[in-house]
């Protein structure tokens, strides 16, 4: 065994179905009696279903939330939390939504319940990135993580086939990465392991039938084991690089790293064996990086970063980035392998060394 250090995540789960019946019970549970409901403008009906739900404990809604959580939105929903006095925060939705109530969680340490409808595993991170001025930074935090988890597997059968594949992809981004970090340690591993195979199994199920809810419970379960690896393991290149595109080319989030992840992959796969190893396992291939990329493409997923919108001038400029201020990575970063693997990402070719 190698040698490790663990620092494991406080947090409650409850996972199940109707669980959202239990979510005024949780926020009694927190000691608090105003929640604030936190959802997307798309999502408003549910939030205000919940704040029905949560009756003489809901102090109101917020249906503001938006991609990459600007500080702007941040700064407005703080003023709907100040004039409501609202002392818990509760989000429904994808990593959006849980993403403005943890820039609020952050600035007055409120508690929170995420109730998670996407496969993004924000809710089970300290993590929150916040956008000002088109740069995306990210911090991480104990008041960031959300103090309760409600999963209702009902509430993601209505998330689109599209977003299902890409959102379940982003998870199992993240326990890809977890495995090869630096902060990687067995109990995590085993973990994301088994967030792999559940969503590998679990997806091809969701697309062919999205009403199946075996395949969904196994799909958010899957999302919640590799949403706690990337909370408690670190992000290495293929984090880096969905953080860059997603901020500087305004590349949707999740169907970035569905596009990323193969190719991030196999530039790292001779410096990470063991990771690619299990990784293989999970998703029964012989070579871990292609058989992402063949995964990716039989669920219908975006191949190509030119398809989400990237200009191809914008290759040198994106690894120029990558190089000014990179995350820690099993690989060696090179300009000339970066180049190479935004390229065949570019294009939506075979990821470049892999077997
Ligand atoms: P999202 O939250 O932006 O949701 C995408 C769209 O789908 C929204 O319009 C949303 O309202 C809708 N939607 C969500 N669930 C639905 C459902 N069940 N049925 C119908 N519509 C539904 O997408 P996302 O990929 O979950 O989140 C992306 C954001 O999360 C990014 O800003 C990213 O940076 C952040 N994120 C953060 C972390 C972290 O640990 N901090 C991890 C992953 C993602």
């Amino acid at each position: 065994m190698q040698p490790f250090e663990y620092n494991a995540l406080p947090g409650r789960v409850v996972f199940g179905r109707g669980t959202i019946g239990q979510v005024k019970a949780e926020v009694e549970a927190l000691g608090a009696s105003r929640a604030l409901v936190i959802t997307t403008a798309q999502q408003q009906a549910s939030g205000a279903d919940l704040l029905d739900r949560l009756g003489n404990c809901g102090a109101g809604l917020y249906a503001g939330a938006v991609m990459h959580t600007p500080i702007d939105v941040t700064e407005d929903a703080m003023q709907q939390v100040a004039a409501l006095d609202a002392d818990c925060l509760v989000a429904v939705g994808g990593g959006s939504t849980i993403g403005l109530a943890k820039a609020i969680a952050l600035r007055t340490d409120l508690p929170q319940v995420a109730v998670p409808t996407t496969y993004a595993g924000s809710e089970a991170t300290p993590i929150v990135g916040q956008t000002e001025g088109g740069i995306k930074t990210t911090q991480r935090g104990p008041k960031i993580l959300p103090e309760t988890i409600v999963y209702d597997v009902d509430l993601t059968i209505t998330l689109p086939v599209d977003l299902t594949v890409t959102s379940g992809l982003n998870a199992i981004a993240h326990a890809v990465e977890g495995l090869y970090s630096r902060e990687a340690n067995p109990m995590i591993s085993l973990l994301a392991q088994d967030g792999v195979r559940a969503l590998v199994s679990a997806l091809p199920r969701s697309v062919e039938n999205p009403e199946d809810v075996d395949a969904r419970s196994d799909a958010l379960y899957g999302s919640w084991a590799c949403g706690v690896t990337l909370g408690v393991a670190g992000m290495a290149l293929h984090h880096k690089l969905c953080h860059t595109l997603g901020g500087t080319f305004d590349l949707p989030h999740s169907q970035t790293h569905s596009v990323i992840l193969p190719h991030a992959m196999a530039y790292n796969a001779a410096h990470a064996p063991e990771a690619m190893a299990r990784v293989a396992r999970a998703i029964r291939a012989d070579d871990a990086a292609t058989g992402m990329w063949e995964l990716a493409k039989k669920l219908g997923a975006p191949m190509s970063l030119a398809e989400l919108g990237m200009p191809g001038d914008g290759i040198d400029r994106a690894v120029e980035m990558v190089l000014a201020n990179p995350y820690w990575n099993p690989a060696p970063l090179e300009e000339n392998r970066l180049r190479k693997l935004l390229e065949a990402a570019h294009f939506g070719s075979q990821p470049i060394g892999a077997a």
